[in-house]
């Protein structure tokens, strides 16, 4: 037992303490005021988002630690964090939430504030070059597939010119090639 006057040790602690300074207190209102975000504050932190997320064990920072942060208001670590790129949107976390939390479009919202302040991932960056020069992702069938089967070698009819113009001239088409 701790004496009085006596200074008391303080804990082992595997993560480090927040730093109070650093919050920003107006991210929890920032998130809260666009559609998804109606419900944040409900979160009890539960941790239910974190047992339904398929990847979530490879994560560092889980589902419900990223709730925790936006409502703490640790914006930079949220918005710089791999985790919210790296989210498959199956929404198995936002369907199970007992606090009605759009954890998935919560995570979508982060998204797009980190891309307005130029937090894209290079890997998120080249895939979004490849899907506006190419207008697809993927290839249908590889051509020595196509070969092998006596195809032609272009798929007949299949055309993404207009898949490629439509997103050239969005806001993600100007993103991608480094503008605003
Ligand atoms: S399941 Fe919902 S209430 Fe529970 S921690 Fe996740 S967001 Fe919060
Ligand atoms: S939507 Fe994202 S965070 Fe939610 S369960 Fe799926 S992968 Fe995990």
């Amino acid at each position: 037992m701790t004496e009085i006057g006596e200074k008391k040790e303080l804990p082992d602690v595997f993560i480090d303490p927040i730093d109070m300074s650093e919050l920003d207190r107006g991210f929890r209102k920032e998130i809260q005021s666009m559609p998804n975000g109606e419900e944040l504050s409900a979160c009890f932190a539960c941790s239910t988002c974190t047992s339904a997320c398929p990847i979530a064990n490879i994560w560092e920072i889980k589902p419900h630690q990223l709730i925790r942060m936006i409502i703490l208001g640790i914006r930079e670590k949220v918005l710089s964090s791999k985790e919210i790129w790296l989210c498959l949107t199956c929404f198995e976390c936002q369907e199970r939430c007992p606090q009605g939390v759009r954890v998935t479009d919560i995570f979508f919202d982060c998204k797009n504030l980190a891309t307005e302040e130029g937090m894209i991932p290079a890997s998120i960056v080249a895939l979004g070059k490849e899907l506006i020069e190419k207008g697809q992702l993927y290839t249908v069938t590889a051509d020595w597939e196509r070969e092998d089967l006596d195809l032609e070698p272009d798929v007949p009819g299949l055309s993404t010119d207009a898949v490629k113009r439509v997103l050239g001239s969005t806001r993600t088409g100007r993103l991608v090639k480094g503008g605003r």
